[in-house]
């Protein structure tokens, strides 16, 4: 995501205790330091590897687990509530970190991985320009990337202040801001854009990002209860609401709180003379244009790939998810023995569905040494 000034006012950001006391210097907490005799190496603090950890270090696997930033959580530390069920951001990090104050598991925070290199059952982790560390085997949970609005330029992220991105707007509800119009008052309405970055062969993405409907959803939700009368608009090509929870969450937007369900594509957006965003769109199910102007424009970008730069160790990512070996089982990656993916560098994927592939990879990992260590069949 491009670094971008706050296109909104009034910042009420406070320091949530549970993510201020995950620094480098945290102790760990629990399991006694017994002498293990192998290594895992995590990489990636986010769900999925906060779970993967904690799973490793119950099974007496040492773990070193490396973050590139100075804190774990990943996108979840900006984040306000969470789907299905509006849980705080902060008490589902309170929950996952619970489990990775453990004695055999080694922070490295501040440290980004930019390649593994298999070698003789021992695999090489690999800075910019030298080697961090080795390991036994590699759980790679770097998670996913922001799709860049920038490079769908006909709704002009980047050129017109209130064209933000539902990242942008899950930043401002997590620092308590204001989404407010030009004049400094609630907005009259706001439209959001499904599948910006996702199921789009202008920018070579096919795959459908899984998460963006209800995401769209949960946020059109958000501005009904604090602005009770914005009217709110989504724009869909199809609406995917597959999870737990995710089709009530649906109609509990239309029927409860009056959210306007459009399907349609947008064509392009402009800005008026006041600043306001002028959409063009069409209604694909009554076939015919609609024009529309709205205070915000909130774009629900897609997720890109992450763990391919890793895997290259070229530091070029590409444009689909890496596949694991037998993605009907496993998540050990092909061609390189004892490197495992867990979490959203797999695919597009909810915080409970990272959560369990990062425990799975950890079991994955586990049987895999088992093995190598001629401890089973
Ligand atoms: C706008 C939006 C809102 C969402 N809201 C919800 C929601 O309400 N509920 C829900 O269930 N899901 C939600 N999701 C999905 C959620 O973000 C993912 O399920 C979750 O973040 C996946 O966790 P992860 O650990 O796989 O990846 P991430 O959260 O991306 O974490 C990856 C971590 O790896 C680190 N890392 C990356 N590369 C390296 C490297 N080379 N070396 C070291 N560290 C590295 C990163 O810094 C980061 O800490 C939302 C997604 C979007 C786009
Ligand atoms: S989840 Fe919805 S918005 Fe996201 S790509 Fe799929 S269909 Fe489009």
């Amino acid at each position: 995501m491009m670094p971008r000034e706050k296109p909104y006012i009034k910042s009420n950001r406070q320091e949530i205790p549970a993510f201020a006391g995950m620094t480098s210097d945290a102790q760990p907490v629990t399991g006694n330091r017994q002498p293990v005799t192998v290594r895992v190496a995590v990489v990636g603090g986010g769900p999925a590897g906060m779970a993967a950890v904690g799973a490793l270090a119950a099974m007496h696997i040492g773990v070193d687990w490396y973050e590139k930033e100075d804190r774990v959580g990943g996108k979840l530390n900006n984040y306000h509530q969470l789907f299905p069920d509006r849980v705080p951001a902060s008490e589902a990090f309170g929950q996952l970190v619970k489990g990775t104050y453990h004695n055999h598991i080694d922070r490295h925070l501040g440290k980004a991985i930019t390649s593994v290199g298999v070698n003789a059952g021992r695999i090489s982790l690999n800075g910019k320009d030298h080697k961090i560390g080795e390991a036994d085997a590699v759980i790679l949970a770097t998670g996913f990337d922001f799709f860049d609005a920038r490079h769908k330029e006909e709704f002009g992220y980047g050129i017109y202040k209130h064209v933000i991105t539902s990242a942008d707007l899950e930043t401002v509800f997590a620092d308590g801001d204001k989404l407010l119009n030009v004049n400094g008052s609630a907005p009259a309405s706001v439209a959001f854009v499904h599948c910006v970055g996702s199921r789009d062969e202008q920018v070579g993405v096919s795959y459908c990002s899984r998460l963006c409907c209800i995401t769209g959803i949960k946020q059109a939700i958000q501005i009904r209860r604090e602005y009770r009368e914005t009217r709110v608009y989504n724009f869909y090509i199809d609406m995917r609401a597959f999870g737990r929870g995710y089709e009530e969450l649906y109609r509990e937007a239309q029927e409860n709180h009056g959210v306007r369900f459009i399907r349609g594509r947008v064509s392009e957006a402009s800005e008026d003379e006041q600043g306001r965003i002028r959409v063009k769109a069409e209604d694909t199910l009554m076939s015919r244009p609609i024009k529309l102007t709205v205070d915000w424009l909130v774009l629900l970008i897609g997720m890109s790939p992450s763990c391919s730069a890793v895997l290259s160790g070229k530091g070029e990512r590409e444009k689909s998810f890496t596949n694991a070996e037998n993605p009907l089982t496993g998540s050990a990656v092909k061609g390189q023995p004892g490197v495992f993916l867990a979490g959203c560098c797999a695919g597009p994927m909810s915080i409970p569905e990272s959560v369990a592939s990062g425990r799975s990879a950890a079991v994955q990992a586990a049987e895999y040494l088992n093995k190598k260590n001629g401890n089973s069949e």
